[in-house]
């Protein structure tokens, strides 16, 4: 564990900030919640509180919901121009970099992260999805459309493409801040306005950007932030007969229940879910990449990534070193506070998601598997698990079927690198999959056999504003990033005038 005298101060700005109690950001006013009640989030690092938040539920939400909707229908957001839209997008994009320290101090606070995975990948990322796609404000275009029955010069016709109106946006406490980034910045190229209700465990990094909103210029309304429970202000946002299109990433169980809220008003929905993704190493890859890779595809962000790299499968005639190797990587990892210098990983998000992974581990050894590396809890105080490594499972055991959203990889042996692709899809996630190899015809045959949004060859966990993610099978519908996304909070008017 860290000493006292190798952890950072906190940043002045930071402790003032989790030291207030936080109001929600409803029409451009922090707002208490109409009940008065707050919730607190935790510190995961000591299990200790860190801060009070205004706990949102359906009343708040519906008040967000009708801001969300002036603003679309008749507030200066409706008449604002394209490039308009855009530079205050960059703006608020070049503010995200300002606070670059005190955005990943707060992260590494409220979810556990390492302080320098906050500064490296969380909010440089996030500040630069609101560049990418303040780019895209300028380029939503429609198209003209020849008609193929109707005598040439008779009609002309084309398409529109109009922001979908309100849009319902709730995100998980994996990557909040980059959750955040990766549902607004979209929607807001669009044309649309927001009602964003982040996750319980991990409200303040959503609740900064909320003011940076306001300072960028965002008029009133156009951005709404509700935090609350899943349960009450989630689900209330989700069903809303006012919200035009719901954005969800969370679990799959989660997702399933989104859809049957949404049904009420046919809201359009989009649904970023839950994976169990495979990693394949073959023989002839470069071993000491595949290793250092395969272990970096679970081990990052504590395991808690919906994309981890949870069954490694390995050719049979290297199993035994990439075994050897990645055990090894696994007990390298220095798993201490996120505020610790030396961490590389920290904690998971919370105690319950710390029985969880408990829970999948007692029930892994139970069952037969043998850990290689890791295997249990570190400690007794705050809510670190040890990087595991499990060897002689089998395709009928939890560990190896369902997500566990932690440090936990499953290591299997194969033959044929021709049958590898029926086990690598043999689940009912589809998010993502990795691929070692020094073969391009073998990289390039198995990515398309494998059924999965994402194939990384020889790398893992790329991501870029510009590169669509999103999940086959019951990792999702639809796709975030890229200009794919923007299909989503969009309408397509096909207008046809006889001429
Ligand atoms: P996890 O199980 O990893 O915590 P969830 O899928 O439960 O992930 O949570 C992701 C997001 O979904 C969070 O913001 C959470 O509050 C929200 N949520 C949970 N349950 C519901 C629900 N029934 N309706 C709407 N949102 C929900």
């Amino acid at each position: 564990m860290a000493t006292a005298a190798a952890t950072p101060s906190i940043d002045h700005n930071v402790s003032s900030f989790v030291a207030k109690t936080h109001k929600l950001l409803i029409n451009g006013k922090w707002t208490a919640a109409a009940s008065g009640k707050t919730f607190a989030s935790y510190n995961p690092a000591t299990g200790e509180v860190l801060a009070n938040v205004a706990e949102g539920d359906r009343e708040d939400i519906d008040r967000a919901v009708k801001a969300a909707r002036a603003a679309f229908e008749t507030g200066p957001w409706s008449k604002m121009s394209p490039s308009e839209r855009g530079r205050l997008m960059w703006k608020l994009g070049d503010l995200v970099e300002k606070y670059l320290e005190e955005f990943a101090q707060l992260e590494s606070l409220d979810n556990g992260k390492p302080l320098k995975v906050a500064r490296a990948a969380d909010v440089p990322l996030a500040a630069d999805h609101f560049r990418y796609y303040a780019g895209w404000a300028t380029k939503i275009e429609g198209n003209t459309i020849p008609l193929g029955l109707a005598p040439r010069g008779k009609f002309l016709a084309y398409t529109l493409r109009e922001p979908v109106g309100v849009v319902g946006q709730i995100i998980p406490w994996n990557f909040p801040l980059l959750m955040a980034a990766w549902k607004i910045a979209p929607a807001l190229a669009a044309g649309c306005t927001i009602v964003l209700k982040p996750a319980e465990q991990t409200p303040l990094t959503a609740l900064r950007l909320g003011e940076l909103i306001q300072e960028a210029g965002f008029p009133d309304g156009v951005v709404n932030i509700v935090p609350g429970y899943g349960e009450t202000a989630g689900a209330a946002l989700a069903a809303h007969p006012d919200v035009d299109k719901v954005a969800f990433t969370g679990s799959t169980e989660v997702g399933k229940l989104i859809l049957q809220a949404a049904a009420g008003n046919l809201k359009k929905v989009s649904l970023e879910l839950g994976g169990k993704s495979p990693n394949v190493v073959l023989d002839d890859a470069d071993m000491d990449k595949a290793i250092a890779g395969a272990a970096s595809a679970i081990f990052f962000n504590q395991g808690q990534t919906c994309c981890a790299g949870s069954r490694l499968f390995i050719e049979k005639g290297s199993f035994d070193k990439v075994v050897d190797g990645i055990s090894k990587e696994a007990d390298k990892i220095r798993v201490r506070p996120g505020f610790d210098p030396d961490s590389d990983m920290g904690p998971l998000v919370s105690e319950e998601q710390l029985n969880r992974v408990c829970g999948y581990l007692e029930s892994g050894l139970k069952e037969g598997a043998k850990a290689t590396a890791g295997g249990a809890r570190v400690g007794d105080k705050g809510y670190f698990v040890k990087p595991t490594v499990l060897v002689n499972t089998n395709d009928k055991m939890k560990v190896v079927r369902e997500e566990i959203f932690g440090p936990v990889v499953t290591a299997t042996p194969f033959s044929d690198p021709n049958d590898i692709a029926v086990a690598a899809n043999d689940t009912i996630y589809g998010l993502a999959a990795g691929i070692w190899t020094r073969d391009i015809k073998k990289a390039h045959t198995l990515a398309a056999k494998i059924k999965a949004g994402t194939v990384w060859i020889n790398c893992y966990n790329v991501f870029d504003a510009a590169l669509p993610f999103g999940g086959y099978k019951q990792s999702g519908w639809g796709r975030e990033m890229g200009h794919e996304v923007l299909e989503h909070y969009t309408e397509i008017k096909s207008v046809c005038a006889a001429l």
